[in-house]
């Protein structure tokens, strides 16, 4: 079975039934840990023992979708809804410069309230810190739309396709919500000129390891600068609440794969990753992941923004605790560097 992990990382994909072969296999500790050497040197190829972060600004958690694993879906009246205004984003850019971050990430849900002001936001975030990276996270919109914030600014757009496979996407999202439109808009953002950046949860209900290949064929195609992955975590007030999380191995399998077939990527080692498990988000390091996105939201909006029950907001997933996250990596022979981080060309 190394010899298909060596194929992988030759050729940068494999036939799907490869794909499923070596996902099927992703308990294998031997085989983890083979991935794990292979992976963690292509990384170094590229970006050594790099790690880039970039602060999360979560602005709103108003959302128009009904998304079912989602804990601030439409249909959850037991959020407490917030948006934040223009100068809490920019105090938290302020606060973010001052630590070290050279990229924010404006995310939240599908806001269609704060859609006239973002221009603005972006504008004035650019003008203030013109050597830092803008990227955005707020759904599906219009081609027009998204051309209007990429004129305003931005640089960096983060959607994630959730799932390959049509018949799955049905069963993760309600009427209405549709595959076809959501690779519509991550082709829209390519073709507008955004670093796009794309991904899926692992262990999400009914997810086989079939649609999983297909998650890994369609982000080849699409050839994303950013890919992020993280464990399902069931948030209690959604249907999915008794769904059981995804799987650490798995998920940590996944990354290494992705790295491989995509050896420029950035990569994050994400805060559901963390989550799950103590160890988690250095293992996804260690496991070819490059990025980390510390949450620089004022303490009232990482609170209500719980798109999973128990996420982490803080220790070193809070942005002012940059200093125990350095250390944390440093302990593991990486090293947090101010930049913004773009995708390295060899
Ligand atoms: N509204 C934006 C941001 C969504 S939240 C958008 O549509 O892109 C960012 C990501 O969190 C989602 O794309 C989804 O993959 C992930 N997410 C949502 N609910 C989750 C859950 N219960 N467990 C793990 N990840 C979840």
């Amino acid at each position: 079975m190394k010899d298909l992990i060596d194929a992988l990382a030759a050729d940068r994909t494999l036939p799907r039934d490869e794909l499923i072969f070596l996902l099927k296999n992703h308990e294998n500790e031997g085989l983890l840990e083979y991935l794990r050497y292979i992976s963690d040197s292509v990384r170094r190829t590229y970006y050594s023992n790099k790690i880039f972060i970039r602060g999360l600004i979560e602005f709103s958690n108003y959302c128009r979708c009904g998304c079912r694993y989602c804990g601030i879906n439409a249909c959850n009246k037991n959020v407490l809804r917030y948006r934040l205004g223009k100068e809490e984003i920019l105090a938290s850019c302020r606060t973010g410069y001052g630590l070290g971050f050279r990229t924010f990430v404006l995310q939240g849900g599908e806001d269609v309230v704060m859609d006239k002001e973002m221009p603005d936001i972006v504008a004035s975030i650019k003008e203030n810190y013109p050597d830092c990276a803008v990227t955005l996270s707020l759904g599906e919109r219009s081609r027009d739309y998204y051309q209007e914030l990429f004129d305003a600014g931005a640089d960096r757009f983060l959607l994630r396709h959730e799932t390959a496979d049509k018949e799955h996407y049905v069963k993760l999202h309600p009427k209405g919500q549709t595959l076809e439109n959501r690779i519509r808009c991550l082709y829209d953002l390519k073709d507008i000129g955004y670093q796009v950046g794309s991904g899926f949860m692992v262990g999400s209900p009914y997810q086989t390891l079939e649609n999983l290949a297909d998650d890994l064929i369609f982000l080849k195609e699409l050839g994303p600068h950013m890919i992020g992955i993280g464990p399902f975590i069931p948030h209690h007030d959604t249907e999915f609440a008794n769904y059981p999380a995804g799987s650490l191995k798995l998920t940590l399998f996944l990354l290494g794969m992705l790295r491989l077939m995509h050896p420029n990527a950035l990569l994050p080692s994400t805060t559901a990753l963390a989550t799950l498990s103590e160890q988690g988000r250095s293992l996804g390091i260690q496991m070819g992941a490059n990025v980390i996105m510390p949450n620089l939201s004022p303490d009232n909006a990482s609170t209500n923004y719980q798109l999973y029950d128990n996420k982490l907001i803080t220790g070193s997933e809070a942005a002012k605790n940059l200093e125990s996250l350095k250390k944390k990596m440093n302990e593991i022979g990486f090293e947090i560097v101010t930049d913004r981080g773009d995708t390295k060309h060899l």
